[in-house]
């Protein structure tokens, strides 16, 4: 017996003890035990674990209740899943497909289809002389030596139209003169196309000082000029020759490689985009892409592109 326990009387204590119990109604000491499965089962799931772990008689950690499962809603009908693979291991919510970047183009008529070669000449000829006549671009007209109208037949089936006239071109007075115009010509050769069957035209009629890129207000003070010029033509197909004429005629800020290798509408025309041959002389590795872009409108035009 250690020096703490010397000289206590445990069987008195005990029997004083017992006595308090009996006068306070307790009848029995509770037991340790281990709990019942069943009891185990009420628990919350951590305790049920350390229980079944450990054999450890220790109680829930809380005083609640373990939840009673609720009868769960009857299941909405959904898709079904979508089966597992080796690719995608684990089902899936099905992915809807994404829509086409543009759908089937919708072509609306020209305004006036009643013009016939003489009409068609007297028009152009008089927007020619409005043309002339406008001094809309106040930073411009100071500094153009001429407008540059366009030139070509008058029932062509393709028009080429571009972005401003350049040096060469104020100088000549006509569209795509000089270098661009030189690798234009190659490419409408190589097309099977003559540049005498074609319409070619720009954007804006007179050369932006400098050759900078035409601004807004600018490409909005010609649009009834070209405009006009388009509805008096009817093509069935233009190729805007870079953004700036893909910007006037589609209403669209996409670069030209967005808006490339597809036709768009305008109006009762179908349009491709493509490079300007001013670009492809900068960039000769983009005249491949320009090349796969008039083989598609040569297919359209029932010419078959050479096989090399
Ligand atoms: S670019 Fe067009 S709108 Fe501007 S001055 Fe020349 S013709 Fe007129």
């Amino acid at each position: 017996m250690s020096r703490e326990t010397e000289g206590i009387d445990w069987t008195t204590i005990a029997e004083q003890l017992l006595g308090h119990w009996k006068r306070s109604g307790i009848t029995h000491l509770p037991i340790a035990r281990h709990p019942l499965p069943d009891e185990i089962a009420q628990w919350p799931v951590a305790d049920r674990n350390s229980a079944d772990a450990t054999g450890s008689s220790k109680g829930p950690s809380t005083l609640q209740p373990a939840p009673t499962k609720q009868a769960s809603p009857p299941p909405k009908p959904s898709s079904p899943p979508v089966p597992s693979s080796p690719e995608n291991p684990l089902p899936t919510k099905p992915i809807a497909p994404l829509p086409p970047m543009e759908g089937p183009i919708t072509l609306t008529p020209w305004v006036n289809t009643s013009l016939d070669d003489n009409g068609r000449a007297v028009a152009l000829q008089g927007l020619h002389e409005e043309v002339k006549a406008c001094r809309k671009c106040a930073d411009i007209v100071c500094r153009r030596m001429q407008t540059v109208f366009g030139i070509g037949p008058l029932r062509p089936k393709l028009v080429m139209m571009g972005e401003a006239p350049g040096a060469d071109e104020d100088r000549a007075g006509e569209p795509f003169v000089g270098a661009a115009g030189q690798l234009l010509d190659k490419i409408l050769v190589a097309s099977g196309l003559a540049r005498n069957q074609v319409y070619i035209m720009n954007t804006l009629k007179c050369r932006p000082p400098g050759n900078r890129t035409p601004v807004d207000a600018e490409i909005e003070n010609c649009r009834p000029f070209f405009e006009s010029q388009l509805e008096i033509l009817q093509p069935e197909y233009i190729i805007c020759w870079g953004s700036i004429a893909a910007r006037a005629v589609l209403r669209r800020n996409d670069s030209v490689g967005r808006l490339r290798g597809r036709f768009h509408a305008y109006k009762n025309a179908k349009v491709l985009v493509t490079y300007h041959p001013s670009y492809l002389l900068r960039t000769p590795e983009a005249k491949h892409q320009t090349w796969d872009d008039m083989k598609m409108l040569m297919r359209e035009l029932g010419i078959t592109p050479p096989t090399r």
